[in-house]
């Protein structure tokens, strides 16, 4: 399956928030809907950044809990590691170890169309990995 399969099971819904929104205000978010990061979003709409939690951990163990009033423009990670709809799962595995990160928006036509979790990747490597299992079993008794 590529990002494709994977976006149209889950959605390509992002949330986003803009450079000046408080690290307070993002984390709030994150709690609340149970993500781990948010892309950030220039005026004009592109990619300006992305901050996950680990952002948040590291604006906290440096500045203390003042961090929380910073903006996510001061914390967040630019340039954005992002890929295209047709990207493998073994390419997004391959792309997320390389670089050390659990998040990959996603690319298409020039536009925000989605975002895969390291969570989305594990769940369809298993699933690969059930499938790939049932049919070697399937294979060794019919031989
Ligand atoms: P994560 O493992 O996704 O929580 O992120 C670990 C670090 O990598 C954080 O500093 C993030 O801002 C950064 N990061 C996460 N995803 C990406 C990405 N797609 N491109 C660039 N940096 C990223």
């Amino acid at each position: 399956m590529n990002v494709a399969g994977i976006l149209k099971e889950k959605g390509g819904a992002v949330e986003t928030a803009g450079p000046g929104t408080l690290l307070i205000d993002v984390v709030q978010t994150l709690s609340n809907l149970r993500i781990g990061a948010l892309v950030i979003e220039g005026d004009d709409g592109a990619i300006a950044g992305i901050l996950s939690e680990r952002d948040v951990v590291r604006a906290v163990a440096q500045h203390g809990a003042n961090a929380l009033h910073s903006t996510a423009a001061e914390f967040m990670t630019s340039p954005v590691v992002t890929c295209g709809t047709e990207e493998t799962v073994s390419g997004l595995m391959a792309i997320m170890t390389e670089n050390r990160f659990r998040h990959l928006p996603v690319v298409d036509d020039g536009k925000l169309a989605g975002i895969i979790s390291i969570g989305d990747v594990v769940k369809k490597r298993i699933a690969e990995a059930e499938f790939e299992a049932e049919e070697m079993k399937r294979y060794i008794s019919s031989v």
